[in-house]
């Protein structure tokens, strides 16, 4: 998934959920945050000693190749990639699964911790790695003989032939790019050895397919060795829209929880709006273009008074704010300032959820990652 829906839908969904704009505001941009949040390194402040650490929740897509086998496991894994733990083999089990019960137990979890002060970071984090299972199914965030396609089998369909010109393109680009870790994975990878190849690595085989809300596709796995083979025909406007209640009422269940951070009578039902949300999830179009059609859903169903200035439009979504909030870290006078930014929330949550991920949830099911 790409910014329209993680960050636009997922503010769309909040608000209509019934929770606060402010609120909607931070679960979204946490949300999206899961995709720009890159760095690892430490920030200082000179006057006490104090030092905050940022929390890598992805990569950035030319540092792919380089890629050590424990980032794939720290960060793709819990982040983008969530276990479904269904079928025999390790590997299997580690392929991320639509929806899945472990996905629910973790959301249950969190429900049960919704009164932490980071609660709408974490529940932004939350969204992302639910809605990634409704987009990364069928693949795992390690490298595994088991994410193999080959080029040949991967058919798709797009009605508007411009959009199927940019989409060709972006394909071959992937393609030209990583050729060689694709080839290397078809010829190295064995199930039982994670290596860091690229290519083996979570949907790389799809390319970017999964991310585009609007497409129809098909793949062909490799591998004979699955005994739950994932679906090779797949619609991403059914999974999406599907995507789209699910997140709604698990952010209704947040709202009713938290009344604090919400306001009466926003809630919307997800019945009244599921034929416009299926309209801007079918739009063919590149993603400023998209954006510009949850933009203007909401300008249709005039939210702007209830959004208290919003001002006619979605909040845009800009990734240096949360960036220069932990850069002005250095600059504070006093450091426990940094406690009321949101990007501090956010490595809270970041890693609330990696350890909950990887050391509670995953080994609660036999599933040892790292
Ligand atoms: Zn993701």
């Amino acid at each position: 998934m790409q910014t329209d829906m993680h960050y636009y839908g997922v503010f769309f969904l909040a608000y209509t959920a019934g929770l606060n704009p402010q609120t909607a505001h931070t679960i979204a941009y946490a949300s999206q945050f899961t995709d720009d949040s890159l760095e690892d390194h430490v920030e200082r402040n000179p006057k006490e000693g104090a030092a905050i650490m940022a929390e890598e929740t992805a990569h950035h897509a030319l540092d792919m190749e380089n890629l050590e086998p424990e980032d794939q496991r720290f960060i793709w894994v819990p982040f983008h990639f969530l276990p479904g733990n269904t079928g025999a083999s390790y590997h299997e089990r580690l392929i991320c699964r639509k929806d899945s019960a472990v996905a629910q137990e973790m959301l249950e979890h969190y429900l049960d911790n919704c009164q932490v002060s980071f609660a709408p970071q974490l529940f932004g984090i939350a969204a992302h790695v639910y809605a990634d299972t409704f987009a990364h199914y069928g693949f795992s965030g390690v490298a595994s003989k088991l994410n193999l396609a080959g080029r040949e089998s991967l058919s798709y369909s797009i009605a508007k032939k411009g959009v199927q010109k940019y989409v060709d393109k972006k394909m071959n680009k992937f393609w030209d790019r990583f050729k060689d870790s694709l080839d290397m994975a078809v010829t190295n990878l064995t199930g039982s050895i994670a290596g860091n190849w690229t290519g083996g690595l979570g949907h790389a085989a799809a390319a970017t397919l999964p991310d585009r809300p609007f497409i129809n596709w098909e793949l062909k796995y490799q591998s004979p060795d699955f005994t739950v083979k994932p679906p090779e025909t797949r619609s991403n406007p059914d999974t999406y829209l599907e995507a789209c209640e699910k997140l709604h009422s698990l952010f209704r269940r947040f709202a009713l929880r938290r009344q604090d951070l919400s306001v009466e009578g926003q809630y919307i039902d997800f019945g009244q709006m599921r034929s416009g949300l299926s309209k801007v999830i079918r739009f063919e179009g590149n993603k400023e273009k998209r954006i510009g059609r949850w933009q203007k859903l909401w300008r249709d169903g005039d939210f702007t008074e209830q959004a208290g200035g919003a001002e006619n439009a979605i909040p845009s979504y800009v990734p240096d704010d949360w960036h220069l909030q932990r850069e002005s870290f250095k600059r504070m006078r006093a450091p426990k300032t940094m406690l009321k930014k949101k990007v501090y929330g956010f490595y809270q949550a970041a890693s609330f959820h990696k350890h909950y991920v990887l050391r509670e949830l995953l080994p609660s099911k036999g599933l040892i990652v790292i």
